[in-house]
Parts: structure tokens; sequence; C-alpha cells
């Protein structure tokens, strides 16, 4: 049975690992290719768009494809949406991974943000050292606020066209500890942390680190996901992906 998996994340990941030496199943692993040196499974891959909906419902069809699931970021949301509309073209069932969102805790000093230019605003007027964890591709509109120096913790290196001229950079990929965390925010000084609602244990002590030292975390809320059967994580996908299989076997 030919499953797609849409990824990008360690849950992507892990099904794709769980599924490497699952015989009842042949998985198809699918990355946008923004990532120039992907950690890739023993699964096949492939990378690039599909074209949007048509694309994806097209490649569903001809690939014979029996179960989709979409475990790509939760802020990947027009892929995802793409997803939900190909699937139900194509008629094959989905289902979305969405880890839980983080929620604030005592002592956490939040300005929750609807978007990327909102945490450009809440960032305000005076000048500030501002650690930004939101990832390469959004980091253009910190430019409109040169005032604050930027210290840019991504996987890959972002382009330096899209920085603002006071950002220095490190590469990183998660997990993160917290000890590690709360030394480079009193080390850089950090006033401000900017983070997208990813959600995810990997990425979570940067959260603990600002609320141990009170530094404001000006935190984007998430897109608004599309509808349709959701699991928390890679092992519910799993779990739905064996109720596809049976069925499918019994050729209900
Ligand atoms: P997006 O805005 O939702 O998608 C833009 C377009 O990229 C889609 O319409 C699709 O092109 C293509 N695409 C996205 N994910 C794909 C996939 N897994 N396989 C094939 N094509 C894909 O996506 P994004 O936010 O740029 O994210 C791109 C990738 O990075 C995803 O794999 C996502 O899981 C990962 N990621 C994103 C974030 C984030 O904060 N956005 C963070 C970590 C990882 P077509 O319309 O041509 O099919």
């Amino acid at each position: 049975m030919e499953v797609l998996i849409l990824g990008g994340t360690t849950e992507a990941s892990a099904i794709a690992r769980a599924l490497a030496g699952d015989a009842r199943v042949r998985a198809m692993l699918s990355l946008a290719g923004r990532t120039r040196a992907p950690v890739l499974p023993a699964i096949p891959a492939r990378r690039g768009g599909f074209g949007g909906v048509d694309g994806l419902a097209a490649y569903l069809r001809t690939h014979d494809v029996a179960a989709l699931i979409d475990a790509t970021h939760p802020f990947a949301a027009q892929i995802s949406r793409n997803a939900v509309a190909a699937a139900t073209i194509a008629g094959v069932p989905m289902v979305s991974v969405l880890r839980p969102q983080w929620t604030a805790c005592p002592g956490d000093r939040w300005t929750t943000v609807a978007d990327i230019p909102a945490a450009v605003q809440a960032l305000g007027a005076t000048p500030r050292r501002v650690f930004l964890t939101i990832g390469q591709q959004e980091l253009a509109p910190f430019s409109l606020a040169p005032w604050h120096s930027y210290l840019i913790r991504s996987v890959e290196p972002p382009d330096p066209a899209l920085l603002p001229a006071t950002a220095r950079y490190i590469a990183a990929r998660g997990p993160f500890h917290e000890d590690e965390e709360r030394r480079l925010l009193e080390r850089e000084g950090i006033e401000a942390l900017v983070t997208k609602n990813s959600g995810g244990a990997a990425t979570a002590p940067k959260l603990a680190a600002a609320r141990a030292l009170g530094i404001e975390v000006v935190m984007v809320a998430r897109p608004i996901a599309p509808p349709g059967e959701t699991v928390p994580d890679a092992a519910g996908a799993l779990a739905w992906l064996d109720h596809v299989v049976s069925t499918w076997k019994r050729g209900v």
C-alpha cells in the first residue's frame, strides 16, 4: 500500500523511520526542498512542490497513494490546506499531525501576536537585544526595525540580503537544553525572544530559560489549521495508518 508523508518535521522523520521496515506499506517522504542538507530516513524521498492542489491530487492518483499523512510544520499552512483539498479530490484517507501548542506558565512574560509583522511591532521603538528563533524564511520584516540588535538562530544560514544590518547568525539544530539556552541568553544579554508557537519538546527549553531570566517572549500564534482528522504525534499517525491498512486489506 502506497503512503505519502508530507514532511519537514521531526514527526515526519519518526513516521518515516517507523515505516522503513514495515512490509505492509511503501512509504514516500515528501520535502519542500528548503533545507539544503536534510537528515533523510531510510525510505524514498522526493523534493519540491507538487504544483498546488491539482498537482498534489494528480500525484496521489498517479502514484496510487492509499493514505496521506500531513506531518508538516504547524506554520506550513499552504501545503496543509492543499493536502486537505487534494485528498478530498482524489478520495484518499488523510490525517494531519498537529503537535500541541505551547501554553504560558506562571512567570512567563509572553506577548502573543498574530504574525511576523506584528512581532516586529511588538518589539517597540526602544533598541533591544533580540533573539530570533523563527527559522530563516521570514526574517525580512525585521529589517524595518533596524534599531534592535538581532541574534538569529536557524538550522541553515539565512540569505544575507534579507537580514537586518545589525543581525548576527548562529547555526544550530535542536534538541536544545535549558541550561545551555539560559547561558546563551545571559551571555548575549538578550532582552526579548521572538518565536513561533511551534510546540514540541525539542525547542521548548528556550521558553523555560526565558521564564527563569524574566525575559519577554514575543510568541507568534499559529495559523488556523484546516479541518480534518488530527493526531498529536507520530505514534498517533502510525496508529491511524494501522487502521487504514487493515481496512484497505479487507477492501472496505
Ligand atoms: P507552505 O508555505 O505551507 O508551502 C508552500 C509550498 O511549498 C506549498 O504550496 C508546496 O508547493 C510546497 N511544500 C511545502 N511543504 C512541502 C512538502 N512537505 N512537500 C512538497 N512540497 C511542499 O510551507 P513552508 O512553511 O514554506 O514550509 C516548507 C517546509 O518546511 C515544510 O516541509 C514544512 O514542514 C517545513 N518547516 C516549515 C516551518 C515553518 O515555520 N513554516 C518550520 C519548520 C519546518 P506546491 O504548492 O507546489 O505543492
